[in-house]
């Protein structure tokens, strides 16, 4: 029989998908599920942004565009980035497309070669490792461990730096740990990328979902444009996962080989969503903030009652919506945690494997739901925490 690609059999997909699949499985039997399983706001783009959509398609903005995007959504993404992180970026270090997980995908194509070391974090979004290894490349971890507040080791970094080492993949805010990585930290990863001519893939999709401080990218540091490679998109700070928009800034030369990977693949990204993004990013109700406040009050009451039931532990989270929690001490693997939440108490998250070796004892939960649902949820976990010591006393 006619063969799959090898390279197929190297990806690996989305843990949280799975209990997606399970919990809905469990809703159709009659039950009550609280999703906690996946990063999808459940909050939707605001009303300006969806009468742009409809008056675009209204207008007959529906035909094949720009292959890197349409010239004002770019100059809006570059005058977005200056007034919300102080980026001096230009119009033509912009490149549009379906989506961040796409716009990462173009960069990594563009610049792994087979053979190659990519370096990224775990736990992390499962999708880096994949697509390395998909790319014939060798995906290697660092870790983000629990006693060092998440953020990563310089020294583990340096160690595991090679000749055959092009890439360091980074994300901060972090999926899972909500880890916002810190000055000094970005300062050193970028000493090693230049001592060590690597790019650095600094994936910045939470970016505007910060709980203190500004957000500070990798990118405004000396000698970083060059070699940075910032993704970005609407699916996580405007709500807009369906639509479908990301994107990529980076250099010309590295836009123009991105370019080339969309004339060969998808062409262009819808014009409509284009369009309607431009209003996204001018947020005239101020939906953004609202939202980010949102997800303040939801991580200050999950982390604050989650730490009061015993077996778990969570540090609050510093950007992201996401409770990274440490179950150890319920004295069960995290995937049996995982399916007793399921099954008895009808909360949905996922086990940390799902995210790297270093996330087997946790369990993330997104607080993508509103807050008399989060409180629900912690109740139904304290019932089935009670009744599994009260077993394990017997
Ligand atoms: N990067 C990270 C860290 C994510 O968590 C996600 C989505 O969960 C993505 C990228 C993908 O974003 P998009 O839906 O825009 O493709």
């Amino acid at each position: 029989m006619a063969k799959i690609a090898s390279r197929i059999a190297q990806l690996t997909g989305e843990g949280a998908l799975a209990v997606f699949t399970q919990a809905k499985e469990l809703e159709k039997a009659g039950r009550s599920i609280i999703h906690l399983e996946l990063g999808e706001p459940d909050f939707h783009p605001a009303a300006p942004v969806v009468d742009a959509l409809r008056a675009a398609v209204a207008e007959g903005r529906d035909r094949y565009v720009a292959t890197r995007g349409i010239p004002p959504l770019r100059s809006a993404i570059a005058d977005y980035l200056k007034r919300t992180r102080r980026l001096d970026v230009a119009a033509e270090q912009v490149l549009v497309a379906p989506g961040c997980k796409m716009a990462l995908a173009l960069a990594m194509m563009a610049l792994i070669e087979p053979g190659d070391e990519v370096l990224y974090p775990d736990p992390s979004f499962p999708i880096y490792p994949s697509f390395t290894r998909g790319l014939g490349a060798k995906a290697v971890p660092y870790a983000l461990r629990e006693e060092n507040k998440f953020q990563p080791d310089i020294t583990e970094i340096t160690a595991k730096i090679t000749p055959k080492t092009r890439m360091l993949i980074f994300n901060s805010p972090n999926n899972p740990t909500g880890t916002v990585f810190t000055e000094a930290i970005i300062a050193q990863i970028a000493e090693l990328a230049k001592k060590h001519d690597l790019w650095v893939v600094a994936d910045e999709i939470y970016a505007r979902i910060l709980f203190t401080g500004e957000y500070k990218s990798i990118w405004a540091l000396p000698g970083m444009a060059e070699r940075t490679v910032i993704i970005d998109g609407f699916s996580k700070s405007f709500a807009m996962t369906g639509w479908r928009l990301g994107y990529a800034v980076a250099q010309k030369h590295v836009i123009d080989a991105l370019d080339m990977l969309v004339l060969n693949t998808f062409t262009c990204t819808a014009e409509f969503s284009q369009v309607a993004a431009i209003e996204a990013l001018r947020d005239s109700t101020n939906a953004v903030p609202a939202m980010v406040e949102e997800y303040r009050k939801r991580r200050d009451l999950f982390v604050e009652k989650l730490n009061r039931i015993p077996g778990f532990r969570c540090q609050s989270p510093d950007g992201a919506f996401y409770a990274w929690v440490n179950i150890e001490e319920t004295g069960m693997p995290a995937e049996e945690v995982q399916r007793v939440l399921l099954e008895e108490a009808g909360v949905a998250g996922i086990a940390g494997a799902a995210f790297g070796a270093e996330g087997k004892n946790y369990l993330r939960f997104s607080l993508v739901s509103a807050t008399h649902l989060l409180e629900d949820a912690l109740e139904r976990i304290q019932r089935v925490s009670s009744r599994w010591r009260a077993a394990v006393a017997r």
